[in-house]
């Protein structure tokens, strides 16, 4: 397969364009902007037939070596795969007379899909890190599941630090304990306010001047690195759900819906799409917190501030720093406040996504009726994805596949699942391990001055 030379460029285009690396190990782009790749390499018809029957982590290794195979020797990029894919990725089908089905991204070691990302990530940086003898601190803010997810993947690797802010009152226990009981290279700090206070904490640290001897990065989808791995799952699931017409030779589209908050989940889609993978339509799937639906409905972009705490906490965000990116991928121009300097073409977008909010009560009778109907247990984020679907089903009549994803499992809200269904979703293997351990975390206000002399204090050599 190909091998393309990928550069990326700021969405805020003041900075010069990089390459991979590069983006990677900055996290965010020296003018405030995200990195974003300026085009994609396409798969033709022969390559998308060809990977079909590959195992997830060979998979991944076609998809990120037609990405960025220029940026590492082929053997080390197939050893990362191989080690950070070593959990299933089953795609359900619901009910036999129904073409839905469920992609379970829940079953890695945090039980969430962001250890699709953060799994491949850690191991590029700890891979670039060695090579460039350097030392790295990650910074990272998390509404709920990345925490874990990064803190897991980083957890004892060689010269990099993690240092995680997440809001008090705004994740679960067992959310909490995957990023507070781990300890040696991983801190966890509880900050006094929501999750957009912590990602506005760890973006004025990426950009403060004084903090650059701690040579910070991100693990956020701000990071560019989150995102080329979360393209490969869509493949994955594309392919177990259309076995029948690949063997006929055929690529029919089918129908994504993505529960989404910062939109890093649905920005994985689009650059599957833009990989060449056949899909007619994203659904982007959000909670109370609509400025995506409405801005996509009206042309004018409002953020929520703060954003609205909802059941599915990860996803309550009033900003998602992603929409940067998608904008940018359809011709726009955002700002890092959230500021359209020039639409994106609107028809396009459209076209591409549907995006619908689905409210907490929704939330709760969707967790309600597909446990009657299917004898199915969908978490909060999972029901929103859900709820998504069967809103564009309302409105479009479509004969493709559908599949809806679910994003984390729902032991990791035992609490939500009880009270909705009167049952104690069982406990995945991960999950039991930590929950004996001994917790050990910092609390602060929401205040950029002293979390800055924490960060000294700390980490500064
Ligand atoms: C992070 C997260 C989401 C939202 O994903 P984005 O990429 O931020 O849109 C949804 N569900 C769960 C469980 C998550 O952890």
């Amino acid at each position: 397969m190909g091998v393309a030379i990928l550069k990326f460029h700021s969405t805020n285009h003041s900075c010069p364009e990089v390459d991979f690396k590069t983006a990677l190990l900055a996290g965010l782009a020296p003018d405030k902007g995200l990195y974003t790749a300026n085009e994609y390499p396409r798969f033709d018809r022969d390559e998308l037939l060809g990977m079909a029957s590959m195992e997830y982590p060979d998979l991944a290794l076609a998809v990120l070596s037609k990405l960025v195979g220029d940026q590492f020797p082929p053997a080390k990029l197939k050893d990362i795969c191989k080690d950070a894919y070593n959990f299933p990725v089953p795609v359900v089908k619901l009910a036999d007379n129904e073409n839905l089905f469920m992609l379970h991204l829940d079953k890695g070691p945090t039980a969430s899909f962001k250890d699709f990302a953060a799994r491949a990530m850690a191991r590029l940086m700890a891979l670039l890190v060695a090579q460039e003898k350097r030392d790295m601190l990650i910074l990272t803010a998390t509404s709920g599941d990345t925490g874990g997810a990064v803190a897991s993947a980083f957890y004892g690797v060689k010269n990099i630090k993690v240092c995680v802010l997440f809001p008090a009152d705004e994740v679960s226990e067992r959310q909490r304990k995957q990023m507070t009981t781990l300890g040696k290279n991983v801190q966890a700090i509880a900050i006094e306010g929501k999750f957009d206070d912590c990602q506005a904490l760890v973006k004025k640290a990426f950009s403060d001047p004084d903090l650059a001897s701690l040579n910070l990065s991100s693990a956020n989808s701000i990071n560019v690195g989150r995102l080329l791995p979360q393209s490969v799952y869509y493949f994955w699931a594309y392919y177990r759900v259309c076995e029948e017409s690949i063997g006929k030779g055929t690529l029919d589209p089918v129908v994504f819906s993505v529960p989404s908050g910062n939109f890093g989940n649905l920005m994985g889609g689009l650059i599957a799409k833009q990989l060449g993978l056949p899909v007619s339509k994203f659904i982007a799937a959000v909670n109370e917190n609509d400025e995506v639906p409405k801005f996509l409905e009206t042309s004018t972009y409002a953020k929520i501030e703060p954003s609205i705490k909802c059941l599915s906490n990860a996803m309550n965000v009033g900003h998602p720093s992603n929409l940067a990116r998608i904008v940018d991928l359809y011709g726009g121009t955002m700002d890092h406040e959230g500021n359209v300097l020039k639409l994106p073409d609107m028809n396009r977008l459209r076209d591409d996504i549907f995006s619908t909010s689905i409210s907490d009560e929704e939330t709760r009778f969707i967790i309600e009726t597909v446990h009657h109907k299917y004898n199915y247990v969908l978490e909060a984020h999972g029901a929103v994805g859900w709820g998504g679907l069967k809103r564009f089903l309302d409105f479009y009549d479509v004969a493709t596949p559908c599949i809806s994803i679910e994003t984390a499992d729902p032991a990791k809200f035992p609490e939500l699942i009880q009270e909705i269904l009167g049952i104690d979703p069982p406990l995945p293997p991960s999950l039991k391990k930590m929950q004996e351990k001994e917790e050990s975390y910092p609390k602060q206000k929401k205040d950029y001055l002293a979390f800055k002399d924490y960060l000294i204090e700390n980490y500064a050599t």
